[in-house]
């Protein structure tokens, strides 16, 4: 075993594909301490800041005191705090959706909600730039899964034929590795003439875009008629952990009663819970941070132009710069932590083949020095 592990990881390493991780020393946010050395961070999804807000802390602390630490047990038997109730109640209020239901992850709720409402006789429309968890989802349910071109309506037209089965459609809300959004008006109306129904999953607008970070939905006006199944994470723009579905009362039971990730897991902590409502409050309240990110995006774009640098266009926090080999990807990421940049180079297959690139992302913590200090060193590392 030993000996076919490590072919296998040599032939990994020569792709250029090894992966590893950095063992960060300090608290999450722009400053980061590694190896004694302190380093801006440019590849969160604490897209806000919030994962070290003071208020976030504080209620984790006090419900930890409240609650204790672990849940005890799945939600279904002795897990559901009340603190997990009320952050149900507010996700909903939140999106515009009669119910909310808690998953331990967004993977996890993906793989669930997809698995639950298809089956073998139904069929899976997906953008081929989904997220993974998507992907795994509709290979776990058993459906027929096709991917339509990203992006591309008309492809997903002529893909979404006249048939008896289920037909769902799914989508990323923004692009988690291209920061775009997803044509949801129009994927609204092909749902709606195809009868179809259309999944959103958010992960990376909510709190992010929209008004009062209402997200992607919250973007373009979308109601729950227009798309009844919403995906949110909580680990991302609201800075703590974990997941939920929202939308209708029986689409909400049907999981509580069908989605094996939700049925068969430890609940996730109500300190965790409590922590997200705090930052909850703060995602509403603070149009600061939305405003800001606006600017620096506005700033990082045109100085990224003016050094002509390809950007893909990007209406969110998420600016990724396409390399195309994942090496020279890889080489350049390292010359930006020499700098003291962290930007992490996604290289396949997170990514389609050949488009490796660099995916930065900006938070409102950053500050225009920040900003004026990446593009120099962008600059710096691709005259290397
Ligand atoms: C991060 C992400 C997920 C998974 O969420 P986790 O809570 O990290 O498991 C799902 N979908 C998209 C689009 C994501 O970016």
């Amino acid at each position: 075993m030993a000996d076919q592990l490590a072919n296998n990881l040599a032939e990994i390493a020569q792709q250029g594909l090894y992966r590893s991780r950095r063992i960060i020393e300090s608290p999450q946010g722009i400053n980061l301490q590694f190896n004694g050395r302190s380093i801006i961070n440019f590849c969160s999804n604490d897209y806000l800041g919030l994962a070290h807000h003071s208020d976030v802390i504080q209620a984790f602390k006090s419900a930890a005191d409240d609650y204790g630490v672990g849940s005890g047990s799945a939600h279904l038997v002795s897990g559901h705090s009340m603190a997990h109730h009320a952050l149900e109640e507010e996700l909903a209020a939140f999106t515009g959706r009669d119910r909310a239901l808690l998953f331990s992850t967004g993977y996890m709720a993906n793989m669930g909600v997809i698995s639950a409402l298809v089956g073998r006789n139904d069929a899976v429309f997906q953008d081929r730039l989904n997220h993974s968890s998507l992907l795994d989802g509709a290979l776990l349910s058993g459906a027929r899964l096709k991917r339509y071109a990203h992006a591309d309506t008309e492809h997903l037209d002529a893909l979404i034929t006249e048939s008896k089965a289920r037909k769902l459609i799914v989508t990323d809300g923004v692009f988690s590795m291209d920061g775009d959004f997803a044509p949801l008006p129009t994927l609204v109306q092909t749902a709606k003439t195809n009868g179809a129904w259309l999944m959103v999953d958010d992960a990376h607008g909510l709190g992010v875009v929209g008004q009062q970070g209402g997200g992607v939905l919250a973007h373009y006006s979308l109601t729950q008629e227009d798309v009844p199944i919403l995906m949110g994470t909580l680990g991302k723009g609201l800075g703590t952990f974990g997941a939920f579905i929202a939308g209708s009362e029986v689409l909400i039971e049907t999981l509580i009663q069908k989605a094996r990730t939700y049925i068969y897991t430890t609940a996730l902590p109500a300190a965790v819970a409590e922590a997200t409502r705090a930052s909850l409050k703060l995602v509403i309240a603070d149009d600061w941070r939305r405003d800001k990110l606006t600017q620096l995006s506005e700033r990082f774009t045109s100085g990224a132009e003016q050094l002509g640098l390809s950007l893909c266009a990007s209406n969110s926090a998420i600016h990724p710069l396409i390399i195309g080999d994942s090496q020279q990807a890889v080489t350049i990421s390292n010359a930006l932590f020499e700098q003291g940049f962290l930007v992490i180079a996604i290289r396949p297959p997170t990514v389609p083949q050949g488009s490796a690139r660099l995916r930065i992302t900006l938070s409102a913590l950053h500050e225009e020095q920040h900003i004026d200090r990446l593009l120099d060193a962008l600059d710096k590392a691709y005259k290397l």
